[in-house]
């Protein structure tokens, strides 16, 4: 017997949309979350999206219900207000802060990553004020850095591998993944560490946390730390498969919205 979900968090990308799809969203899955809402269950969308970008994805997709919060940049928390997105306690203040201090004291660090992938790739390195378009100074201070862009997974893979020989230089340091795209950030922040924060917000215990994603980045939600209830749809990447198996979690057979209906219904039996 499981434990009732009382939170759910789902990636984005390749989890409740499919890109290209005609109908990327599956509207029965729209359905699916307003029920469990109407019982009082939360809902995050946990992505690696910054939050102008997902609420971007959110309008283009036309998603039919909106969130209850959102885990952007797979470190920080926003709760969906009357007037619109709202930090949640000090949480993402202090976040901000530590990678501030982290990404100050890792200069020389990633002044070395950004020399590898301007000299031996074609990736772009991504700078935080390049970002923001109010701020364009068009610096290129290695503090700046938020992560990078390649053009495929094995250029990806090589720039990955540079990036851990240089690691223990800085222990704290660390860095999401997803396919071709790395951001940096601190050990301590992840889809996962994040979610299990929004659940200590909200008083809802790990068991009773539903967590479902496809890709690397989506991991650290997936081992069973921080979630009970760990799934993730069919089109997801064989080491999250493995990694949702081995924390007795449900792979679904379908992919995309479809496989997140398919693990709902799995965890939550009554579903109409
Ligand atoms: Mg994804």
């Amino acid at each position: 017997m499981h434990a009732p979900v009382l939170l759910i968090s789902t990636d984005f990308d390749g989890t409740l949309v499919e890109h290209g799809n005609p109908a990327p969203f599956s509207s029965a899955l729209g359905e699916v979350l307003l029920h469990l809402r109407g019982r009082g269950v939360r809902w995050a969308i946990n992505t690696g999206r910054t939050l102008p970008w997902l609420v971007d994805g959110l309008n283009s997709f036309a998603l039919p219900v909106q969130p209850d919060f959102a885990i952007t940049a797979e470190r920080e928390i926003h709760a969906l207000t009357e007037a619109g997105w709202a930090d949640v306690g000090d949480w993402n203040a202090v976040c901000a802060q530590r990678h501030e201090a982290l990404f100050a004291s890792a200069a020389p660090f990633l002044a070395e990553i950004i020399g590898f992938v301007e000299r031996e790739t074609k990736a772009e390195v991504r700078f935080t004020r390049h970002a923001d378009p109010r701020n364009p100074t068009g610096t290129r201070d290695p503090r700046e850095a938020s992560g990078l862009v390649a053009t495929d997974d094995r250029e990806m893979d090589r720039i990955v591998a540079f990036v851990d020989t240089l690691r223990s230089q800085v222990p704290d340091f660390s860095y999401q993944r997803n396919s071709i795209y790395l951001s940096f950030c601190h050990r301590d922040y992840d889809k996962g560490t994040t979610l299990a924060e929004l659940g200590r917000h909200l008083g809802v215990p790990r068991e009773s946390i539903f967590a479902v994603g496809d890709h690397q980045n989506d991991l650290p939600m997936l081992t069973g730390t921080h979630a009970g209830h760990v799934a993730c749809p069919g089109n997801s990447i064989a080491s999250v498969k493995a990694t949702v198996r081995a924390a007795g979690g449900y792979v679904a057979e379908a992919g995309y919205s479809a496989g997140v209906i398919e693990a709902l219904r799995y965890y939550c039996r009554d579903l109409p």
